[in-house]
């Protein structure tokens, strides 16, 4: 048998060794090494032995045999990686601009000791109030047979299916995986971790039984591993889970599902910056898996693909039968205020809770913000208490404490304004704990329920505080985000929103949207049986289309507002942006630092009229932890061009100033 050779990257993360050194695979290693084996090398000039995964084995030696080391072993830990997920890990890699060992690791499974105890997946105790729909309605049916139909002549597609909330996509879902599993494959179903609760999972549970396997960040590395080996041992056919599923060891992959496609949670917050839609679609080219992504309000960007043709758009308008969209109105603040109420509830929202306490039915109260009262300020001087060392307020706890969600930097409520000394200094805005007061003020004989991060913090109190409330321990529940998403409260019938504008007022492009899908979302909580719902939105900007559409309740018309804006302002999905930032801990070195990096990619791309730039600018927030930041805005119709000016940083070095890159970002920098 002819030598072979192995290309290994080394497990340490480092531009200047960003890439595959060959190494000989010695005789009695021969049949032990596979791509994806982690093995032990000798590196470096004092031939150090080190970790490292082979990506690929040929028989030709690309530099001198003479010069080339031999591996010194398999590791003992050693998990093979499929050379699919190592592909993935390639695409991960050039795509978003992370070292090629960080993206490895990325699709790496994790083995750890496994304690005794960890046997199986620990499940929260929970209750389920949904049986499974006798049967399909005909919309739903009329999309599964189209899957099929595809499927079986192995036409491989992606699909948008565009389900207003309540809808059924779930049933669509569960509908496809079946046909899915019938032919011997397995599916992945992705779920924003804030939407992966135990209702959402145990209807999966319903139709597969222990088939599935589930994932979530509150398990232990150990825990996970067994989830994973349950998937890689055919033990399970379907694996649910937060974007990391997407990694699951399917060795026959057959369709991938994105719920909620549009959510932010699909975008990793740290490098490598992937976004699970992109990476997905990539790992369905290369198995040849079809690929599911839902939702009530899809991203801009599915959206627009699907309208170019790319995805399959598949639309659910309807609820089922019996079950109505529920009525919005929009309340202006700005009245409220000249009428003399100045409390955080509108006289519309306090009449309808009135009217469905009455009827004793159920009242969820969103509100986008955590703590107590979010910020300090001086109502004198409107001075406002930063933490020293990042570049934002600090959020008010109840405790009589300040704290920075930044750095995690604590301190006492101040006494007097530190700027003017007045004694008028106190909290502003509105959070979970200070509406809750309000509500036991207005309607002192009800009892109410608070879901924020605040209240979430031990294991299995998410599902102990739906439980009391689909038993009707509470009338109503107060929370933020976490309580707009997946949840199905049948006797739920007033939603109300306290502060809609709250996500308009960040800086970024996507805010518009944000806005619509949580309002939209929020809004889905109302009326999901056949009961009636309403909803009642409280806002400043009643004007503004990402609000006025959530009354229409079409996608439709803000999507064409969205996508007129986004393509003014060559934003994405019409261009592709990039964000270059520097950051360190001398501001001055940092401006002149980034001046010159600005210098060189505009020098480079002289009357390129594909490539644009903007800035260099203080980042949004210009300090986090006294750490400086500034940005470089890049934007392309060309993504290999960003990349390409990426690979004209791969070798800068300039002492104590670090790089980033992030490509799509979806927040602001
Ligand atoms: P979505 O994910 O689109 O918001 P779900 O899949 O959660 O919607 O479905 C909403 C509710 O409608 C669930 O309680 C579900 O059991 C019910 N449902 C879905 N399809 C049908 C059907 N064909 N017949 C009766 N009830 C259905
Ligand atoms: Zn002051
Ligand atoms: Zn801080």
């Amino acid at each position: 048998m002819s030598q072979r050779y192995a290309d290994i990257i080394i497990d340490i993360s480092h531009e200047a060794i960003d890439k595959a050194f060959q190494y000989i695979i010695p005789d009695e290693l021969n049949e032990a090494v596979t791509i994806g084996s982690q093995v032990e090398v000798p590196f470096g000039r004092y031939n150090k032995t080190r970790k490292g995964y082979v990506i690929d084995i040929t028989d030709k030696a690309s530099y001198d045999i003479d010069k080339l080391k031999s591996i010194a072993g398999i590791s003992d830990k050693s998990i093979r990686i499929e050379g699919n997920l190592i592909r993935l890990a390639s695409f991960i890699h050039k795509t978003y601009g992370s070292t090629m060992i960080n993206a490895l690791k990325t699709v790496m499974p994790v083995k750890e000791k496994i304690r005794k105890t960890e046997q199986r997946v620990s499940e929260e105790e929970f209750e389920l109030k949904n049986d499974p729909p006798e049967s399909l309605n005909d919309e739903q049916l009329s999309l599964v047979e189209e899957f099929k139909s595809d499927y079986q002549n192995e036409d491989y597609k992606t699909y948008l299916l565009a389900g207003i909330t309540g809808s059924g996509k779930t049933e669509v879902y569960i509908g496809c995986i079946k046909e899915v599993i019938k032919k011997g494959a397995q599916a992945i179903v992705l779920i924003p971790e804030i939407a992966l609760t135990y209702q959402n999972v145990a209807r999966f549970k319903q139709h597969f039984g222990n088939r599935v396997a589930v994932i979530n960040s509150k398990q232990s590395k150990g825990e996970r591993f067994l989830e994973f080996e349950r998937v890689r041992n055919h033990e399970a056919d379907v694996i649910i889970g937060p974007r990391s599923a997407l990694f699951a060891p399917c060795d026959k992959l057959g369709l991938i599902i994105i719920d909620e496609e549009h959510d932010i949670a699909y975008k990793s917050d740290q490098s490598p910056k992937y976004h699970a839609r992109e990476v997905a679609k990539e790992r369905a080219r290369l198995e040849n898996a079809s690929i599911i992504l839902g939702s009530a309000t899809p991203s801009v960007e599915s959206y627009s693909q699907a309208k170019l043709g790319h995805y399959k758009l598949w639309k659910l308008d309807k609820r089922p039968e019996g079950v109505s969209l529920p009525d919005i109105s929009i309340v202006d603040m700005r009245d409220e205020l000249h009428l003399g109420n100045r409390s955080i509830i509108s006289n519309e929202l306090k009449e309808a809770m009135a009217v469905c306490l009455e009827k004793n039915e159920q009242i969820m109260l969103f509100i986008n913000r955590r703590g107590f009262n979010s910020f300090v300020s001086c109502r004198e001087c409107g001075e406002v208490i930063k933490c020293p060392k990042c570049d934002v307020a600090l959020s008010l706890h109840n405790n009589g404490f300040m704290m920075c969600h930044y750095c995690g930097h604590i301190e006492r409520v101040h006494k007097e304004c530190p700027k003017c000394k007045s004694k008028m200094i106190g909290g502003f805005g509105t959070g979970t704990q200070k509406v809750e007061e309000e509500i036991k003020k207005i309607f002192p004989a009800i009892k109410t329920l608070r879901m924020d991060k605040d209240t979430t913090t031990k294991k299995g109190s998410q599902s102990n505080i739906i439980n009391q409330f689909l038993n009707h321990k509470a009338e109503v529940l107060i929370g933020t985000q976490m309580i707009v998403k997946g949840h199905d409260f049948s006797n739920v019938t007033l939603v109300g929103v306290l502060l809609a504008d709250i996500s308009l007022f960040s800086n970024d492009y996507m805010a518009g949207e944000r806005t619509f899908d949580l309002l939209t979302q929020a809004a889905g909580r109302a009326g999901r049986s056949e009961k009636k719902g309403k909803v009642v939105i409280q806002t400043y900007q009643p004007e503004h289309y990402a609000i006025a559409t959530v009354k229409k309740q079409s996608y439709e018309d803000f999507f064409d507002m969205e996508i007129s804006y986004r393509s003014l302002l060559k934003y994405p999905p019409v261009y592709n942006m990039m964000v270059m930032m520097l950051t360190s801990e001398d501001y001055d070195r940092l401006n002149e630092e980034t001046k010159s990096c600005a210098k060189l990619i505009k020098d480079a791309f002289t009357g390129d009229k594909k490539i644009r730039i903007i800035g260099p600018a203080d980042a949004s927030i210009v300090k986090i932890n006294d750490i400086y930041r500034k940005v470089i805005y890049i934007k392309s119709d060309d993504l290999e061009k960003l990349r390409g000016i990426r690979e004209m940083f791969d070798e800068y070095e300039a002492e104590g100033i670090s790089i980033m890159f992030d490509v799509n970002p979806v927040n602001s920098y």
